[in-house]
This record gives structure tokens, C-alpha cells and sequence, in this order.
């Protein structure tokens, strides 16, 4: 029987990582992996998130199942952050529950868009891989539109038509802010027009918010969000704490619905508990419980939110650079100043990727995709004369 299983293609950034560990040269430069380094390079835990599991294992007393919802009051304390500090519930509207990570919570979001029979969801492209395969996991089909430009802006012409042709039974998912891999987010005036455009339109919108926080503050990140939510009846919204709080292994997700109306949600919310009961049962309990003892403790929060500003002014301080730069040789790196989060595209050939491996021990994703928080005061005029040479 297992014998009919076809080969799967590795996952090229998996291979990517075999092959930079496997590199002798003390230069190399890892721009593959989408996780936060600090100017030295590392990815440490949270001071804050220390702190917290310092408290957890001090203080939690039972580790009994708590169910497919997983952690509450983790779910409840995100919401101010997520959908505003003055109405979190959007007047009852909005409930939640812990997923497995931002993947997990993805994958709720459009399995109980499914279930709720939607069949097709618009998105733009490029998109972070998994979204296509987990449509595709489904099934639900894929209605792809250009993301963005060649001058490194948002497509905004797209995603209005895009929502003018969606048809009932159709949903559009949106990146909130750090769009991975372009780094490229609609401004708050386009967000002003897409959220009109969705008050007129069918399309169930899901908004994935896997970065808040590491483009302009957690407030500015959710603006879009909002705006959207503010202008349609009903929404879902997938997730994640991995890059904000630092705990990507840790699988800290969210999925939040907002209902027309409160009296739908314990309908709703059963069958995004059956879905979670089917695909994984119950959340795991660590990570979110950190981030609960975080958000509920004021000096964890502002120790926590003083890191998160240390990680977005160090990714702003990159991208400034680059963008000062101006061109390495063919490639136009102004358009990366704008841009926000760990990543951004380079306009390089297969060819050119893999020169600025073989040559220069710089290491990206096969797409142009870099993580920019891999570039260090000690690198980045190496990388950027590496790319002038690769690309002249
Ligand atoms: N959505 C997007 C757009 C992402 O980039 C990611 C992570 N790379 C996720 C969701 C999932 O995040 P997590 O690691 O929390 O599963």
C-alpha cells in the first residue's frame, strides 16, 4: 500500500539550512530562515518569556487537558492588542481559541471557512508557501492575483478587483502587515480602500497577522486589520506569537472569529472546536500559557514590549541601510526601506542565488526571499557589494 507514495520535493528552506551548517567558511550568511537574529546573529528567548516560564514552573500546578480551545485566558489577553484596547470583544462579536502556531490557525481559519461553504479563496502572490498548501490540503481552490509591482509597492489595482469579482462562496485572504516573503504591505490608505471595497463585496475575508509588531509598533501593525473589521459584518483571523514573542518552536497561534452577530459565536466556535478536536485535538499548553503570564503581569508586558521595539528598530536600522545603498549593481534596494518585517525580495536569477552561495557563502531562498534580521553590522556591506557583483 505505502508503496504507491510518491517522493515529495524536500522543503527547499530545510535543504538550505542542511547546506549553510554544512559550510566551513567563517564569513557564511544565513538570509534563509525566516526567524529574528540580533546584531550578533542570535535568535534568544525573550528576557520576558524567561521570566514568565520562570513563573509557570513555579507556579502552575496541573497539566490536565484543558480542551481544544486550549489556554483562555491567553486567547483573551491578545485580544485588546488585536482588535484594540477599547472594545477587545468588538461588542461581543469576537471569540477565539489557541491553536498549534500561526500554521495552525490557518488552517482552522479556512477548514471552517470551508465547512461554512466557502469553496474558493482569492489571495495574492506571492504568498508564504504553506497558504497554497493547506488550500490545497483541503481542498479549496486558489484564485491567485500579483501581490505586488516591480517597483516593490503593493498591487492594490489587483486586490480591488479581486474583491469586486469574488462571488458568494468565495473568501480573500490577507496578510494584516510583514507580508511574507515581500515585506511589502498595503499602506492605510489602501487598506481605507480595500476595507470599502469588502463592505460592498461577498468575500469572507481571513487575515492572517503572523508578524505584529515587527513593521511600525503593534498599534500601526494592526491598522489594517481593524480598518477591515470595522467595515465588514463577519471575518476570521489567523494568529501567531512565534516571531513576536520569540517562541517559533514553542507553536503559539490564535484563531479569532468575528460574528454579525454574539449570538452566533457558540455555533460557530463548536465547529472550530470539532475542526481543532479532528486535526490536533488540543493546542500545545506552554508557550501560550508565557505569554498569558506576560500580558497579564504590567511589568512582563513592558519588559516584553521594550524587546519587540529592539527587534523592529534593529530591522528598521537594516533596511534603512540598504535602502541608502541605492543600487548593488542591477538591483534596486530603495524600495526595502519602505518595506516591512523579516523579509523582502531581491530581482535575482536562480543563477545569481546560487553564484551568491557558491562564491560568496550568502545564503537566500531560491524565490529572492531574504530574511533581513540576518544582516549584521559585520555583513552587510559584504552583502551588498556580493550582490552588485552577482548582478552587474
Ligand atoms: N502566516 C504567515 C504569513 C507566516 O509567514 C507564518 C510563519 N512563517 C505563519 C503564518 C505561521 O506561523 P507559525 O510559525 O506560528 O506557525
Amino acid at each position: 500500500m505505502l508503496d504507491r507514495l510518491q517522493a515529495q520535493s524536500p522543503d527547499a528552506l530545510l535543504a538550505l539550512i542542511k547546506l549553510y551548517a554544512a559550510d566551513p567558511r567563517p564569513d557564511k550568511v544565513d538570509l534563509g530562515v525566516g526567524v529574528y537574529r540580533t546584531g550578533q546573529g542570535d535568535t534568544p528567548v525573550f528576557a520576558a518569556i524567561k521570566a514568565a516560564e520562570r513563573k509557570l514552573v513555579d507556579e502552575q500546578d496541573s497539566k490536565a487537558y484543558l480542551g481544544p480551545e486550549g489556554d483562555m485566558g491567553f486567547v483573551e489577553a491578545l485580544m485588546p492588542y488585536i482588535f484594540g484596547a477599547e472594545d477587545p470583544s468588538m461588542g461581543g462579536r469576537v471569540q477565539g481559541m489557541q491553536t498549534p502556531g500561526g500554521t495552525g490557525a490557518v488552517r482552522l481559519a479556512v477548514a471552517l471557512a470551508r465547512a461554512a461553504g466557502i469553496r474558493r479563496v482569492f489571495m495574492g502572490t506571492p504568498s508564504w508557501p504553506n497558504h497554497a498548501q493547506i488550500l490545497a490540503d483541503l481542498p479549496l481552490d486558489m484564485v491567485a492575483f500579483d501581490h505586488d509591482n516591480d517597483d516593490g509597492t503593493a498591487n492594490v489595482d489587483a486586490v480591488l478587483a479581486a474583491i469586486a469579482n469574488a462571488q458568494e462562496g468565495d473568501a480573500i485572504l490577507l496578510h494584516g502587515c510583514c507580508h511574507n516573503p515581500t515585506g511589502i504591505d498595503y499602506t492605510p490608505e489602501q487598506w481605507d480602500a480595500i476595507a470599502a471595497a469588502l463592505a460592498t463585496s461577498k468575500a469572507l475575508p481571513i487575515i492572517d497577522v503572523a508578524y505584529q509588531g515587527l513593521g511600525h509598533g503593534m498599534e500601526e501593525d494592526a491598522y489594517g486589520l481593524r480598518k477591515v473589521l470595522a467595515s465588514v459584518p463577519e471575518a476570521l483571523i489567523a494568529y501567531s506569537c512565534d516571531k513576536n514573542f520569540g517562541l517559533y518552536r514553542d507553536r503559539v497561534g490564535a484563531f479569532y472569529v468575528m460574528a454579525k452577530e454574539p449570538g452566533q459565536l457558540d455555533a460557530i466556535m463548536s465547529n472550530a472546536a470539532s475542526l481543532a478536536r479532528a486535526n490536533w485535538s488540543m493546542p500545545p499548553d506552554h508557550g501560550g500559557a508565557a505569554v498569558r503570564l506576560i500580558l497579564t503581569d504590567p511589568a512582563l508586558t513592558t519588559m516584553w514590549l521594550d524587546e519587540l521595539d529592539t527587534m523592529r528598530a534593529r530591522m528598521r536600522q537594516v533596511r534603512d541601510r540598504l535602502a541608502a545603498a541605492g543600487t548593488a549593481g542591477a538591483v534596486d534596494m530603495t524600495p526595502l526601506g519602505i518595506q516591512n518585517g523579516l523579509f523582502s525580495m531581491l530581482p535575482l536569477s536562480k543563477e545569481q542565488i546560487a553564484t551568491l552561495r557558491s562564491e560568496h557563502a550568502i545564503y537566500m531562498a531560491g524565490s529572492g526571499r531574504i530574511n533581513v534580521a540576518g544582516l549584521t553590522s559585520g555583513n552587510i556591506d559584504k552583502f551588498i557589494d556580493a550582490v552588485a557583483a552577482v548582478s552587474a
